[in-house]
């Protein structure tokens, strides 16, 4: 089955919105054995759109369209393909019965184009909204099959995972469900990562194994088809055996977490406390900890120390140490320490984290831009320094030392 992802949308062609949901669905797809060849964009256009429809239909038999199933004028997407298809749209009565549900809940009064997000086009298999009240479509036509779903990624998600997957499984005969589990890795890049596996990758068709990169983390999924969730976790992790013994030290999890939820984790589990000391992540470490749900029970807290003079003083790192002539400097190896030291000291902690160095754009202390130092102090233990030369913008390099130190705290 050949697929073309067509992602509708005025805001993506201006540059406004960037296209995720073609990123998400071309995942999904993969994952389901759907071969993507294209992905197109176009406007909120009902000419234009109707040409894309003709191109698509010409080399692809799965059309998968995300946006314009709203309310409002500019939505065209199920109008369009109606008219192309010669089909009359009907209404969907249990997503009406939905919409009036809700608006007679708010106590307001539902406008009539609330009306289209309820309209099929006669012959389709709605895929039910849990996320809002734009009933998607599944339909099949002439050997080609169209699949629309709605533009918010909150509500194109769930409905893809969910009734979408159902309904492309039905297309393409698949029988036993696909499992899937993620692998996530933490202190190896993804071209290193691939590298590593990519005989395994190409040799191997059943369980699949994918690499991808999510949100700046690396993942690998491992997916099989198998009547059962047994059978396939036993195929699962034959596979994933596999994969530890190349690349086994980075891998953190067998489930979809971020690094920071591991780390977490590991300290509940070991009944353990952290704190952290930063200096050019500027809090962004104390922030992806305290992103994760009850860690107050693992990370005590921290300082930001921006400048030589708060480190002095929140820290008492002597002003020797930091500048003069001869001094290691605030971007050093033994600040690093001193500052993990020294807060794990005042935290009365298990462990104490920090971060030095130089997040750009332009050098500092003469060292270059995305040099940095951190630092894992823990009780009873000699302190561990680590040096990492990052490449990428300001933002990227700050993200980067913060999952660095995250892995070393992990390791
Ligand atoms: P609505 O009911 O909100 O109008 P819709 O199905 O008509 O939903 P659009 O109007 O095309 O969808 O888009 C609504 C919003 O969804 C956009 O403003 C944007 O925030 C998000 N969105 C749309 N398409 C994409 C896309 N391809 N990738 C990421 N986000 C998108
Ligand atoms: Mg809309």
């Amino acid at each position: 089955m050949k697929a073309e992802i067509i992602a509708v949308g005025t805001e993506l062609l201006l540059g406004q919105i960037v296209n995720t949901n073609a990123q998400f669905l071309s995942q999904e797809l993969a994952a389901l054995g759907v071969d993507v060849y294209f992905q197109t964009v176009v406007g909120d256009n009902a000419g234009r759109l109707r040409q894309a429809i003709e191109v698509a239909r010409s080399r692809a038999d799965l059309l998968v369209f995300t946006g314009g199933l709203g309310p409002t004028q500019d939505d065209l997407t199920k109008d369009v393909l109606a008219a192309y298809l010669n089909k009359p749209l009907v209404l969907h009565q249990p997503s009406m019965d939905k919409i009036e549900q809700l608006f007679s809940s708010r106590g307001t009064h539902m406008v009539e184009s609330n009306r289209r997000q309820a309209l099929m086009i006669e012959g389709s298999t709605p895929l039910a909204n849990s996320a809002g009240l734009a009933v998607g479509i599944g339909l099949s036509e002439d050997g080609t099959h169209y699949m629309l779903l709605p533009g918010p990624p909150r509500e194109m998600r769930p409905m893809m995972e969910g009734p979408g997957k159902a309904w492309i499984q039905h297309i393409t005969g698949q029988t036993e469900p696909l499992f899937s589990r993620q692998l996530k890795f933490a202190g190896i890049g993804e071209s290193n990562l691939e590298a590593a596996l990519l005989d395994l990758i190409d040799g191997q068709t059943d369980p699949t194994i994918a690499p991808y990169a999510k949100e700046g983390e690396v993942a690998v999924r491992v997916s099989t088809k198998a009547p059962t969730e047994a059978e396939a976790a036993m195929k699962i992790d034959a596979t994933v055996d596999k994969i530890k013994e190349r690349v086994g030290e980075f891998l953190y999890a067998q489930e979809d977490i971020p690094l920071e939820e591991a780390v977490v984790r590991l300290l509940r589990a070991s009944r353990r406390k952290l704190a952290s000391a930063e200096s050019c992540t500027g809090g962004l470490f104390a922030e992806y900890i305290t992103s994760i749900p009850g860690s107050s029970g693992e990370y005590s807290g921290g300082v930001v120390t921006y400048t030589n003079e708060m480190k002095h003083k929140m820290l008492g790192i002597p002003m020797e140490q930091l500048e003069g002539e001869g001094a290691p400097g605030a971007i050093s190896e033994s600040t690093a320490a001193l500052m993990a030291e020294r807060i794990l000291q005042i935290a009365d902690t298990d462990f104490g984290v920090s971060l030095t160095g130089v997040a750009g754009p332009s050098e500092s202390e003469g060292k270059p831009v995305g040099l940095v130092y951190f630092a894992v102090a823990e009780r009873g233990k000699e302190t561990r320094v680590f040096t990492s030369k990052f490449s990428g913008s300001r933002e990227i390099i700050r993200v980067r030392a913060v999952k660095a130190a995250l892995y070393r705290l992990w390791q």
